[in-house]
């Protein structure tokens, strides 16, 4: 029976604070603070939620941070008006706004309104092009980036891997594969959507498969190459009455069948998720040492 490392996101993130922290104390004592600002357009509950966990964040880490909490009815002419104020903001290396917004919202276009160089979640169309590039100096969304380290933090060297990703979001799924195929990655990579014929046969010639769709269950023990590396990205919840909230959160991989036939995984929760903070900080902190010169 082959033994399967379970990928430990939550330490893997620990660890990865812990580094930032060194070099946000060395940035300090060089007089620079890095600076986050975090924009929360409307009520909805989730999104307030990561809102808070990001500025927690900063806080312990000693990262200057603004959270700027905006009504729901707020113009999208306001909110650009905020942005433009951030973008002129010295204390600010870093402006995320969080998704979803309001309907009334054009998100793209308030993306097109954040400076480049303070797009932390990797979404302006610079970034996504810097990406393309394999040019340094962009910043790659946080989810993806964070999948890259777990794999790293493992010593699983993607190089001449045949990686299967499923879901072509511009958030996970396409900054993913442009990952794994960079000249530093090195993998021969596939993307699969909701679209693709058998998904399960060509998921089975994955030697890594990262499932980044939002279906629970979805890649089931007929997905899997024996000894294949599975990264769940996946965050839903599904009803559970036996949970105080009623609800539970689960990936897109069903655990219990896929997990013995693997050769490592990311759990959910504990795999990726904690890696997105941890990786926004990171971004952050690059940011700053971009704005200094460094
Ligand atoms: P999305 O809805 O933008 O994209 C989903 C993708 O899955 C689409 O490209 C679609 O083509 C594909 N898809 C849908 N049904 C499919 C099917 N039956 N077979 C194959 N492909 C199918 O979602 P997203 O923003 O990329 O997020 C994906 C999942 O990752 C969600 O569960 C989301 O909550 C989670 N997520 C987690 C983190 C994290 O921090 N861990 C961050 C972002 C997103």
């Amino acid at each position: 029976m082959l033994s399967t490392t379970i990928i430990d996101g939550k330490e893997t993130s620990r660890k990865t604070l812990q580094s930032l922290a060194e070099d946000i104390e060395q940035l300090k004592r060089q007089g620079h603070t890095p600076g986050l600002a975090v924009v929360l357009v409307g009520e909805d509950p989730a999104s307030r939620v990561y809102v808070n966990s990001k500025v927690k964040a900063c806080e312990e880490l000693g990262i200057y941070s603004q959270k700027w909490t905006l009504p729901t009815e707020t113009t999208q002419e306001d909110l650009v008006k905020l942005i433009r104020q951030l973008n002129a903001d010295e204390r600010i290396h870093g402006i995320l706004v969080q998704s979803p917004p309001p309907r009334h919202i054009d998100e793209q276009a308030v993306i097109l309104n954040i400076d480049p160089r303070k797009d932390v979640d990797g979404f302006h169309p610079v970034n996504v092009a810097k990406l393309v590039l394999e040019d340094p100096t962009g910043f790659v969304p946080c989810t993806p980036l964070g999948c890259m380290e777990l794999l790293r933090s493992y010593g699983i060297s993607p190089q001449g891997k045949h990686a299967v990703v499923i879901g072509r979001s511009m958030i996970v799924g396409k900054p993913m594969a442009h990952l794994l195929m960079s000249r530093q990655a090195n993998a021969t990579v596939t993307i699969a959507h909701s679209r693709t014929a058998d998904l399960p046969a060509l998921c089975r010639t994955a030697d890594i498969l990262v499932a980044a769709v939002g279906r629970p269950g979805l890649v089931t023990a007929d997905f899997i190459k024996p000894g294949a590396v599975v990264l769940d990205v996946g965050i839903n919840r599904v009803e559970d009455p036996t949970r105080p909230r009623g609800y539970r959160i689960v990936g897109d991989v069903d655990y219990g069948s896929v997990q013995p036939l693997c050769s490592a995984i990311t759990p959910v929760p504990g795999g990726v998720g904690p890696m997105t903070i941890a990786m926004l900080m990171s971004n952050t902190v690059k940011a700053c040492k971009l704005a200094c010169g460094m």
